[in-house]
């Protein structure tokens, strides 16, 4: 399968089986906190990089292989999915694939686009996301494709809430001293009550971001998050459960999930381990593939991460 991995723990989503249908990593955002890495196909052109076909049928095998073990089907993965011309067409066939959930996450940036917001409107879920409150810090944190506003964009999410029926859940990263400060924080609040979204979900960059510089708040903005947001918010922090992958090729497999999601080490230990493969087997794998220049490993935030070279 190419275009379809997991079921992987979600934060939000419990288990989910990710469809990735753009190469990596296909974006019209670079943010500074993204866990992909840099964007290095920068395009606001919506194209569809891979046959509907071939993405239909990874999404029926991934299905019935796990009938049981997942939660949503999440369009996700290397980049921004909208960007898949025909998002449409794979969202309804996983609609009829399986009555489980359908969830979009985006960055929302071209819900403004008729096409685009027709073709989420039959999702169970969209979650987008609003890191600044006005267009000088939308451009620092997400640094968008010169043909994206941010008031086209904002009013992009306020249009889609006042129609669409399914849930909207709004992301919010918070990094410090960007974006955490009361006004800040005050600025964000007053353009999310313009959305209205169902629910806020208030992140902080837990894997390795995209600029080194990227710092997790410190605990006190924490009060600070639930004073302004209320009960409205949820704030997230490292995703719990298991990470599935088929049976096979140590390689392909952890390739297949690290490409679109960094896992720490420990999760890639508990995910791998086996009758056949014991943690010093897995630790010598992994060695041997950054030997390869095939992954890479970081630490941050005291723990250690592998990512895709
Ligand atoms: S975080 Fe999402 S929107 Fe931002 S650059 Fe990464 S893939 Fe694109």
């Amino acid at each position: 399968m190419n275009y379809v991995y997991g079921p992987v723990p979600s934060r939000r989503l419990g288990q989910s089986i990710g469809v990735d249908p753009l190469p990596p990593k296909t974006c019209n955002y670079q943010c500074i906190y993204c866990q992909l890495g840099k964007t290095t196909h920068f395009t606001n052109t919506r194209a569809n990089f891979y046959p509907i076909e071939d993405i239909t049928t990874d999404m029926q095998t991934a299905i019935s292989m796990n009938r049981n073990k997942f939660d949503y089907v999440t369009f996700v993965g290397s980049g921004e999915p909208t960007l898949y011309k025909d998002i449409g067409i794979l969202i309804q066939k996983a609609r009829q694939l399986t009555d489980k959930r359908v969830c979009v996450i985006t960055n929302g940036s071209i819900l403004n686009n008729n096409k685009v917001s027709n073709a989420l409107m039959i999702s169970d879920v969209v979650m987008p996301s609003l890191d600044a409150g006005n267009e000088n810090d939308f451009i620092k944190i997400n640094r968008p494709h010169p043909q994206i506003e941010y008031q086209s964009m904002l009013q992009g999410l306020i249009d889609f809430n006042k129609t669409y029926s399914g849930y909207f859940w709004l992301e919010v990263m918070l990094m410090k001293g960007i974006n955490d400060s009361r006004e800040k924080l005050l600025e964000i609040k007053q353009k999310i009550d313009l959305i209205q979204p169902d629910r806020i979900d208030i992140n902080v960059p837990i894997r390795p971001p995209t600029e080194d510089w990227v710092e997790i708040p410190n605990d006190i903005v924490y009060e600070r998050i639930k004073e302004i947001f209320e009960d409205y918010s949820n704030i997230n922090f490292p995703e719990k459960g298991t990470f599935e992958h088929s049976q096979g090729n140590f390689e392909q497999e952890l390739l297949k999930i690290i490409t679109r999601h960094p896992m720490r080490e420990e999760q890639i230990i508990k995910a791998f381990t086996s009758s056949n493969l014991s943690k010093k087997d897995i630790m010598k794998k992994l060695s041997h593939l950054e030997s390869e220049n095939k992954i890479i490993k970081s630490e941050y935030n005291n723990q250690i991460f592998w990512r895709k070279k």
